[in-house]
């Protein structure tokens, strides 16, 4: 079991002595030696502190590519004896915090599927027990504060080096425009419930597409989040998973460079700033619109069906129905009568619009 820090020097004075941004970057998953050497050696002059690279995929779906498992992490360390920049991976259980243990991998991350559960991060929190490795706890997929500190408060019990926070957004249902909505309220409310914990942000995982890091990068900088973890690859578009959100290390590089980095701190430990306040503003419009972009699309899917069975638009004991429910749920939240009606007078007229456009469609749907 190792238990020294494999730099050489206390991790903690590594770690905290880094100005920010704290940079980790490397490719969403070891698929060669090749592939990891030759991304980490195109890295070595863009400044990062660490090297990542998934070595087990926890992957939605079976039968896609799950990592190339234990033997890549002797590609890491590889990596590292060329570049000199430690390494970092993903851990979910015993097995594989005892093989990076063993081959002396510098920090482990915690993904957001794994942080979800508290059996299983409890089991890599005593795998970790008496080490002094520092780990990096991701957000559970959903928008759950309590379930994010208590992973990062087993962790935190376990090792004696510091355990870090990655914020990667949360899965929602419906259309939306990043992979992971940010909900940059729930980074801002952890750091105010844990003040001295450090905050890197994931742009890769918020964005899943290229085209949008560099706004989530900028963002999370602007709210004084302490770091950055991004995805790269010597050939982004080849890569087994997660190509689309993944750069070159010369775009990595060129993205950081542009970067505006302000010492301002809009990420507070008072609950009352009003840069905060007006962020989880932003963050609700966000999500009440995309919830209101799922309505509409499900008012269409019921239209197709009107359609095809021949029947009018106006349900009128439908909509009675829909009226008194909301009208009571809306009361029983404390929202003004008068606006909960106006409110839903306006969705229903837009219900109606987007079921006559389906109407007038000329050719009846198969549905
Ligand atoms: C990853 O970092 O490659 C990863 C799987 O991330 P997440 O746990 O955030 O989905
Ligand atoms: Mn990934």
């Amino acid at each position: 079991m190792v238990t020294n820090n494999p730099l050489g020097a206390p991790l903690d004075t590594f770690i905290t002595g880094v100005q920010r941004p704290f940079l980790i970057s490397g490719p969403c998953s070891a698929e060669s030696e090749q592939q990891v050497v030759e991304t980490a050696c195109a890295l070595q002059n863009s400044g990062i502190h660490l090297f990542r690279a998934g070595v087990w995929k926890p992957r939605t779906r079976p039968n896609t590519f799950e990592g190339r498992g234990e033997p890549a992490l002797d590609w890491l360390m590889t990596a590292r004896r060329e570049t000199g920049i430690p390494v970092s991976t993903e851990v979910a259980n015993t097995q594989h915090v005892e093989a990076c243990l063993h081959a002396g991998i510098d920090v482990l991350w915690i993904g957001a599927r794994t942080t979800v559960s508290p059996f299983a991060v409890q089991e890599i929190a005593t795998a970790l027990e008496g080490t002094n490795v520092p780990v990096l706890v991701k957000n559970p997929m959903h928008a759950d504060l309590p379930l994010w500190m208590g992973a990062i408060e087993r962790v935190q019990k376990a090792t004696g080096a510091p355990v870090w926070a990655i914020h990667r957004g949360f899965s929602r249902y419906g259309q939306k425009e990043y992979r992971n909505a940010p909900m940059w309220e729930m980074a801002i409310a952890l750091q105010t419930a844990m003040p001295d914990l450090r905050i890197i942000c994931d742009p890769s995982h918020i964005a899943g597409k290229r085209e949008l890091l560099e706004q989530v990068a900028q963002k999370a900088m602007d709210l004084g989040m302490h770091g950055l973890m991004m995805e790269s690859h010597c050939q982004p578009e080849a890569a087994m998973s997660d190509a689309e959100q993944q750069v070159t290390p010369a775009q990595f590089e060129a993205l950081i460079q542009g970067l505006t980095i302000r010492n301002a701190h809009i990420v507070p430990a008072d609950p009352a700033n009003l840069g905060a306040l007006r962020l989880q503003m932003d963050s609700i419009d966000e999500q009440v619109i995309e919830l209101l972009q799922a309505r509409m699309n499900l008012a269409r899917e019921i239209g197709k069906y009107k359609k095809n069975h021949g029947m009018t638009i106006l349900q009128m004991r439908r909509w009675k129905e829909v009226f008194k429910t909301r009208g009571a749920w809306a009361e029983a939240a404390g929202l003004g009568p008068e606006f909960i009606e106006t409110y839903l007078e306006q969705v229903h007229k837009e219900s109606i619009r987007v079921q006559n456009d389906e109407m007038s469609q000329k050719k009846p749907d198969n549905k």
